[in-house]
C-alpha cells in the first residue's frame, strides 16, 4: 500500500505490510547485534534496564497525594531521576522493550491499591486525538498491566474513551487552565469492545482508569466523569508516576508522601 492509500503494483497490501514486519525485525535484531544496549534509566551496559534500575522500578507503590476532584490514584513510583529516565525512554522515544516491566510494575500497582479483581475494567487514557483506539503507549501499559494481573485481578482491558475534539496540550499549565483544557473533552466510544473481545457492559462495571503520569489530575478527572456518565463505577485509578511525589531515593518504604509543589498554593 503506497502512503496515499492506492494499492501498489503486483504487491498486495497484506504482502506489503508483512514483508515490512519482517523487515523493522531483521533491522531490530542487527542494531541489537551491532550496538551496545544501554540501560534506559542509567545509561549503564546490560540495557535496556541494568540491575540496579530494575530493583529500583521494583520499589512499593503508593498512594498519590489526594487531587480534588481526582478518583483515588495509586503510583507506581515518581517522576524523578532514574524512574522518570525509564519512563520517558517508554513513553517519548518509543523503546517498547520497557513496555513489560513497566506494566508489571502497573501490575503490582493495582494488586496494593486493592482495586484488583475479576470483574475490574481496566480503561486506559486514549492517545492524543485522531488516533486509533487502543493504539496509545498508555494502552499498552494497560494490556500489560493486565497480563501481569491476571485473570483474578482484572476482567481485561477496554479501550472505551476517545477525544470528543482535539485538545490543547497540558504541558506548563496550572491546575485551573489544565482542568479546562480537558473539561468534557472525552466521550465513550460506540461499540466499545474488551481487547480481547466481547462487548463491555459499562453500566455499574468497576472500572480502573490507566495513565502514565500524574500530575494535577486533571486528565483522570475528565476521564472519570465520562465514564461515570455512562454508568461505570470508577473506583480509582492507577498511573506509572506521580509528579511532585519524593525523588527516587525515597521510593522504597510506605512512610512519608511529600506533598506535590502544585498543593503549596492551590
Ligand atoms: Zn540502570
Amino acid at each position: 500500500m503506497d502512503h496515499d492509500g492506492a494499492p501498489s503494483r503486483g504487491w498486495s497490501p497484506g504482502l506489503l505490510s508483512g514483508l515490512r514486519g519482517h523487515l523493522s525485525a531483521l533491522l531490530t535484531a542487527l542494531l541489537d547485534l551491532l550496538l551496545p544496549q544501554r540501560c534506559a534509566g542509567c545509561s549503564a551496559p546490560h540495557g535496556p534496564l541494568c540491575p540496579d534500575c530494575r530493583t529500583l522500578l521494583a520499589h512499593g507503590p503508593r498512594p498519590c497525594v489526594p487531587r480534588p476532584g481526582c478518583p483515588p490514584t495509586w503510583a507506581a513510583g515518581g517522576h524523578a531521576g532514574r524512574e522518570r529516565r525509564v519512563l520517558l525512554a517508554y513513553k517519548e522515544h518509543g523503546d517498547g522493550r520497557l513496555a513489560g516491566v513497566l506494566g508489571e510494575r502497573l501490575a503490582r500497582t493495582l494488586r496494593a491499591s486493592g482495586w484488583s479483581g475479576p470483574d475490574v475494567l481496566l480503561v486506559p487514557v486514549p492517545g492524543r486525538w485522531g488516533t486509533r483506539a487502543g493504539s496509545g503507549r498508555v494502552a499498552r501499559l494497560a494490556r500489560e498491566c493486565a497480563r501481569g494481573a491476571g485473570p483474578s485481578g482484572t476482567a481485561g482491558t477496554a479501550p472505551v474513551l476517545r477525544y470528543r475534539h482535539p485538545a490543547g496540550r497540558q504541558v506548563g499549565l496550572g491546575r485551573a487552565r489544565r482542568l479546562t483544557n480537558r473539561a468534557g473533552v472525552f466521550v465513550i466510544r460506540p461499540h466499545a469492545t474488551f481487547e480481547h473481545g466481547g462487548r463491555v457492559e459499562l453500566v455499574d462495571r468497576p472500572v480502573v482508569v490507566v495513565d502514565d503520569v500524574l500530575t494535577t489530575g486533571a486528565t483522570l478527572t475528565e476521564a472519570a466523569r465520562a465514564l461515570r456518565a455512562e454508568g461505570a463505577r470508577v473506583v480509582g485509578a492507577v498511573v506509572s508516576a506521580e509528579r511532585g511525589r519524593a525523588s527516587e531515593g525515597a521510593t522504597s518504604g510506605t512512610g512519608n508522601v511529600r506533598r506535590p509543589r502544585f498543593y503549596k498554593r492551590p
